[in-house]
């Protein structure tokens, strides 16, 4: 059984993280997909509504799941017994970082490699910082987000 991690804020869910689920969903028999709760930031979705939003756009994958988390990642995943994290790489100057958190989560646990897929190029330069910059602007987020995410942040206008 192999099981990976994706873990991130998703805040908001958007098309380039679905396009990284569903590349995941088919390497892996089991994804679960991880929300880390951060709770000295406030966020742009409450948690709760990520959590609603990120089972609905999965809904037909059947081995993918999604959960909150607190804490250290590799704590985490150690507990649910998935040995790899899955990444996303949109560019060159995403790898730095991301470099850096795996090798910081090597450090804490060997045991738990970390694995990066690619988006698809039309995803590249998405991100939710554009997605909350769209959005608080009053623009239409749907070109960037799944369907149910773009429904809920155009109804939270009221
Ligand atoms: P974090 O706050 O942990 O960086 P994000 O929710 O922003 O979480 O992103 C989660 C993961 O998905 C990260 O590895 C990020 O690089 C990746 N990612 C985000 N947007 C895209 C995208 N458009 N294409 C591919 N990967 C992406």
């Amino acid at each position: 059984m192999r099981r990976a991690i994706y873990p991130g804020s998703f805040d908001p869910p958007t098309l380039g993280h679905l396009d990284v689920i569903e590349r995941a969903a088919r390497l892996f028999d089991e994804l679960v997909v991880a929300i880390g709760v951060n709770t000295d930031k406030a966020p742009f979705l409450p948690a709760d509504d990520r959590l609603a939003l990120l089972k609905e756009c999965t809904s037909t994958l059947d081995n993918v799941k999604v959960t909150t988390f607190q804490g250290l990642l590799v704590d985490y995943a150690r507990s649910v017994e998935c040995g790899v994290l899955v990444r996303g790489l949109r560019a060159v100057s995403d790898f730095e970082y991301e470099f850096r958190v795996a090798m910081a989560n090597r450090k804490l646990d060997p045991s738990i490699e970390t694995v990066f897929l690619i988006t698809r190029d039309e995803y590249s330069f998405l991100s939710s910082t554009v997605v909350r910059e769209v959005a608080r602007l009053g623009g239409d987020p749907s070109g960037f987000v799944p369907e149910p995410v773009a429904r809920f942040i155009v109804g939270r206008r009221g």
